[in-house]
């Protein structure tokens, strides 16, 4: 892998969170976002990470300035492109956004350039088309708060070159990252494919009244020496996730329990503002 220059599409909430976790690893990294205005709120947020950086792994203040050299920002996409060795996609989880930004990408971006997208839900097949070249093209995972949780899901489709997702592995390695290889696509990579049906069997033992949120915590908690149980868990991945994945798996399944759910969280978490964590009360109280 001897990757120098990143580019990273998309300034929002992981895309930002991309680009300065990349620089603050000595790469490169140029911000690309629709225009100017979307991308000067994505310098604003540069403070705030600097902080968290500093708070949770000992940044030094050498360290967050090299960071700052290494960031720029363009709402040209040709420009955002034209030395890239690594394109990161972190665009909106629309699969028409998607597509229409891979398109336009093909068209300006050097050959060399490998695109690797960081999308949650869609698998990198969907899009490999689109690219123009799907040889080049894989999934490259993040989770939120990469910096802590710094786990990188690195994914292909069958048409990725074995190299390219070998040099994904070792850049994943190079930018601080746990890097998670994955033999095959799967909807959900690793994590997801675990931690959706954990949250719906809790909260099917929840909807059915068998237990409450505290008790089915403390069941998961001493039963495997887990620090947390699923409804703690919940109250930081927040309740709206859960509303909207569960108002989702309702209309697609007519479930009576998961129809039951989202009225459930409606009234008592959605209606009432407790979201979790971040409101202050969800599950539990903070
Ligand atoms: P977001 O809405 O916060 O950010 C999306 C950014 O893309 C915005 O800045 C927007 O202006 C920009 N954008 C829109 N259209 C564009 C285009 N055509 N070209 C370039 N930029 C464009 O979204 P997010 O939460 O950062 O999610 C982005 C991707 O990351 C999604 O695929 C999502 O599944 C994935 N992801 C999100 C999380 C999370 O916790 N938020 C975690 C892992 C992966």
């Amino acid at each position: 892998m001897n990757y120098q220059n990143i580019t990273i599409a998309g300034s929002g909430v992981l895309g930002y969170q991309i680009a300065f976790q990349v620089a603050f690893h000595g790469f490169k990294v140029t911000v690309y976002d629709i225009n100017d205005e979307v991308l000067e709120k994505a310098k604003a947020k540069f403070t705030t990470m600097s902080e968290a950086f500093k708070n949770d792994l000992n940044a030094t203040q050498k360290q967050i300035d090299q960071t700052a050299l290494n960031l720029s920002y363009t709402s040209d996409l040709k420009e955002a492109v034209k030395e890239a060795d690594l394109l990161i996609e972190s665009v909106p989880e629309n699969p028409k956004i998607k597509i229409g930004f891979y398109e336009q990408l093909a068209k300006v971006a050097p050959e060399k350039t490998i695109f690797a997208t960081n999308s949650s839900t869609l698998l990198p097949s969907d899009f490999a088309e689109a690219t123009g070249r799907p040889a080049k093209f894989l999934a490259l995972h993040f989770a939120n708060s990469i910096w802590k949780h710094n786990t990188a899901e690195i994914m292909g489709h069958p048409g990725t070159d074995p190299k390219v997702f070998e040099d994904v592995v070792a850049f994943a390695k190079a930018i601080g990252m746990l890097a998670l290889p994955l033999n095959k696509e799967q909807p959900g990579y690793i994590i997801n494919s675990m931690l959706v049906p954990f949250f719906n069997s809790a909260t099917d033992l929840l909807i059915k009244e068998v237990a409450d949120p505290e008790t089915i915590d403390k069941t998961w908690m001493k039963a495997t020496g887990s620090p947390t149980g699923p409804f703690g868990m919940l109250d930081v991945v927040g309740i709206t996730t859960l509303y909207n994945v569960s108002k989702m798996t309702a209309e697609r399944t007519k479930d009576p329990v998961k129809i039951k759910t989202v009225e459930y969280l409606k009234e008592n978490f959605i209606d009432k503002n407790k979201l979790g964590v971040s409101t202050g009360e969800g599950f539990y109280k903070y």
